[in-house]
């Protein structure tokens, strides 16, 4: 399992790891051609799934429109680039909300702030507060998130 870059045809390489210690898990490759950054981020039982299949944490066929999304916006590693384009509908944050998000990894901060937004979205919630985001963890399994 492994990440490719599919421009480069090259073998992305490990880059950086986060482990926060609630059993979430988030590795970030760089591809050694042209420097285009893809992260994984998964929940718990996802990191066990990896983990008991006993696999150096690698790539997975990923459908090619979020792969386009991720690695054009994570190189510029701005903030909310991974929200929807659809923006019409999409939660308004607090400020309380957007400090705690700044808590999370940056490089992986464009990821979890589009989760919680689709939860956000998918239950008309239109302002996410951190009691929205405690919910929104314990359903998704991003605790301290
Ligand atoms: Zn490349």
């Amino acid at each position: 399992m492994k990440f490719l870059c599919v421009d480069c045809d090259a073998q992305m390489r490990y880059e950086e790891r986060e482990l926060p210690g609630d059993g979430t898990l988030a590795v970030m490759f760089a591809c050694p051609t042209c420097g285009r950054k893809v992260a994984l981020l998964t929940n718990p039982m996802e990191t066990q799934l990896v983990s008991s299949l006993g696999v150096k944490i690698g790539g997975r066929t990923v459908p090619d429109q979020p792969l386009e999304t991720v690695r054009t916006q994570l190189g510029t590693g701005a903030d909310g680039a991974l929200v929807d384009e659809d923006t019409r509908r999409a939660p308004a944050w607090s400020a309380a909300a957007e400090d705690r998000l700044a808590r999370v990894p940056g490089f992986v901060r464009g990821m979890v702030r589009r989760l919680y937004s689709e939860w956000a979205k998918e239950r008309g919630i239109e302002e996410i507060t951190p009691e929205v985001m405690d919910a929104a963890r314990k359903e998704l399994g991003l605790e301290e998130m």
